[in-house]
């Protein structure tokens, strides 16, 4: 029987970054294995992401994951290269626009302060600033917007997760194509992970980095309710009769998100609470576009008056239904069972910081870089949430 002293449930950005900053670590020498069920990611949700990434959050923990993913990725070609050949995941920083309502303002001017505090590069632009800037939009709703002028942008998803699964594997890392179907259990430790296949693994630890449609399951196997579950999220490719303007990445105040994407934009919306049930279908909510988004575009600009789709699809966020922040760290009552999910529609901008953080947490036993411990799992068991208002 195959023993490796960690075993990752779960190769998608979460469970590759994790495998990846372990092998990288000079003061880890022990063996880690990534049981991935389907190397194709054909129901995952990481090559299904928009790949945005900002420091436009509330939390701090939010605000600092978000500088050290940005630093990440400007290091990434050199730091994930295999045999000489970069990583590319095409990092644009194109920065986010965040249109504000005076209504929303004083909530907004809050995590302004906060991001700047921290070093986040974002400006405050008023009513004129944002006209002369952006000439195309119509800004006569809003009061101005919040815009990150370095560090935000976007990136591709798929390329970040080949990248990193390539450079781990490279590192020594083992990929089990396998599905993981149980967990063995001896007092208040993890001692083996059970496969489809039949066989078994002997771990000397294991993370639970099974995502939105598993993460909830696997945490079941060892007995603990893990508050994650699956939420359909749609996503729009449309093209103009004429080309678009160079933009940001803008969010409107009733969450329509956009960003160009070849000659087109790609866009989509956040369902309301009582149309966003957990659910694991893939059926595009066409709706959404056609009610929600298509009208507050083509209000902002009549450049996006005679949009049409050409593609568009669906995928499922890792909802934390406690307060849609990561969770991440060691199960309590639990010596070696580790959990990283819940992202809730950040989790592939969270990535570097979440393998960072994962790996100190089994090295060291305890954050050395940035402090995590607020995004563990003892919110979770006293029902106390961390609260973020930049959620999207
Ligand atoms: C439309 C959309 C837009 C998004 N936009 C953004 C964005 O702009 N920025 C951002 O940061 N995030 C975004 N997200 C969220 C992001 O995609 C997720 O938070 C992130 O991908 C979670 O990564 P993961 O590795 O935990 O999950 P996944 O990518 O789903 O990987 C989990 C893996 O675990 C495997 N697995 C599960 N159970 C088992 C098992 N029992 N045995 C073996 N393998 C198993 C699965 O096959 C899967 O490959 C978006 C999501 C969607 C759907």
């Amino acid at each position: 029987m195959a023993r490796y002293d960690l075993v990752i449930i779960g190769g998608g950005c979460i469970g590759s970054a994790i495998a990846y900053f372990l092998a990288a670590e000079p003061g880890y020498g022990g063996t880690v294995a990534v049981v991935e069920r389907d190397p194709t990611y054909a129901t995952a949700s990481t090559p299904r992401a928009t790949g945005g990434i900002r420091q436009q959050f509330s939390t701090p923990e939010n605000v600092e994951i978000g500088l050290y993913g940005a630093q990440f990725f400007r290091e990434l070609p050199e730091r994930l290269a295999v045999d000489g050949e970069r990583a590319d995941i095409g990092f644009k920083e194109h920065g986010y626009l965040l249109l504000a309502t005076e209504g929303a303002l004083d909530i907004m001017r809050e995590n302004h302060a906060c991001q700047v505090a921290l070093g986040a590069e974002i400006r405050w632009l008023d009513r004129a600033a944002l006209a002369a800037r952006f000439p195309w939009l119509v800004v006569d709703d809003v009061a101005g917007a919040f815009f990150g002028a370095r560090n935000e942008g976007w990136y591709d998803p798929y390329s970040l997760l080949m990248a990193f699964r390539r450079k781990a594997r490279a590192l020594g890392v083992t990929y089990i194509q396998d599905e993981a179907s149980n967990l063995e259990l001896a007092g208040d430790r993890v001692t083996g992970v059970v496969l489809s296949s039949g066989s078994r693994i002997e771990a000397g630890a294991v993370v639970n980095a099974a995502g939105a449609r598993d993460a909830a399951r696997v945490a079941r196997w060892a007995g603990v309710l893990l508050p994650v579950e699956p939420r359909k999220r749609c996503a729009f490719l449309v093209k103009g009769p004429q080309p678009l303007p160079p933009s940001p990445l803008r969010f409107e105040p009733n969450g329509v998100w956009s960003r160009p994407e070849g000659q087109g934009l790609l866009c989509g919306a956040t369902p309301e609470l009582e149309h966003d049930p957990a659910r694991t279908d893939f059926d595009v909510d066409h709706y959404l576009f056609e009610d929600v988004i298509w009208p507050t575009l083509a209000g902002r600009s009549k450049v996006f008056e005679a949009l049409k789709v050409e593609r568009s699809y669906a995928g499922h966020y890792d909802y934390n239904t406690l307060d849609q922040n990561a969770i991440i760290g060691r199960w309590p009552g639990f010596a070696n069972f580790y959990v990283a999910t819940g992202y809730s529609g950040h989790g592939v901008m969270q990535s570097p910081a979440s393998g960072r953080a994962m790996m100190e947490l089994v090295v060291h036993g305890g954050y050395r870089t940035l402090d995590l411990s607020r995004f563990g799992v003892e919110r979770i068991l006293k029902g106390e949430p961390v609260l973020e208002t930049g959620i999207y």
